[in-house]
């Protein structure tokens, strides 16, 4: 029978897909045109960065080109669920900008398959990309928390949002070119409760990667810390 609470939920905010907003019969989610359209990163992929590799023997472990030539990645292993284009910009801009928490479930869950490879490897926390307070006051909400939250309900493992911190209030990366971006990530981030890190393998998570230098700059503060390994989970990532 169905629970009468959420049949009244249901007409009230009735179930839409998450990136065009067409009604849907069951939940939030996708709906098949969405679903066909949106790039969803599959194998044979990198193992390390989850870049798309062209060909892979079923079962064995690759590295891209890139990969293979960095000796000690900051970045042990990133997933990511989808590819951050034109199909699923929609998504991620209402997600982020307007409001759309109600997302925040289903993109999660999208993610979690993703991450299927990190939760292998049993890490002991996941810890969102923080906001800096200001535009946290502005935007009422840390996406990257909110995903957070429900990853850690679908896997079990904690979530920390108070350790790793923002400093300065730094320019939307989006809005710079790659220098810049690394001279305004710089020092951007710091740990609060070093105690709460060392040792520990930590999960980075946020809603879409683009150069990778937020969390690159994140993994280094944390490793500074005393974390032990650092795995990034993203739903998007822009094609590298
Ligand atoms: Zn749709
Ligand atoms: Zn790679």
């Amino acid at each position: 029978m169905k629970n009468p609470f959420s049949t009244l939920i249901n007409i009230i905010l009735p179930p839409r897909c998450i990136n065009c907003g067409t009604l849907l019969s069951e939940k939030n989610g996708l709906c098949s045109e969405c679903f066909n359209n949106i790039h969803f990163i599959s194998e044979p992929l990198c193992n390390r960065c989850g870049c798309p590799l062209p060909t892979a023997q079923i079962g064995q472990k690759m590295l891209c080109a890139e990969c293979l030539q960095k000796k000690k990645p900051l970045i042990t292993m990133k997933r990511a669920a989808f590819i951050y284009d034109d199909s699923s910009k929609k998504l991620i801009l209402d997600f982020k900008f307007y409001d759309k928490t109600s997302s925040a479930e289903a993109i999660a869950q999208i993610m979690h398959g993703a991450g299927r490879d990190i939760w292998s490897l049993t890490p002991n926390v996941l810890i969102p990309v923080p906001l800096h307070r200001l535009r946290l006051l502005k935007r009422r909400y840390n996406q990257s928390a909110l995903l957070a939250h429900h990853l850690s309900k679908l896997t079990g493992i904690p979530t920390d949002c108070t350790s790793l911190i923002r400093q300065e209030n730094t320019i939307p990366q989006v809005l710079l070119n790659q220098q810049q971006r690394m001279h305004n990530l710089k020092h951007a981030f710091a740990v609060k409760n070093p105690q709460k890190i060392a040792g520990k393998s930590v999960v980075l998570i946020d809603d879409v990667s683009t150069t990778g230098s937020t969390l690159e700059e994140c993994a280094r503060t944390l490793k500074k810390a005393g974390a032990a390994k650092i795995y990034a989970l993203t739903a998007g990532r822009t094609e590298l």
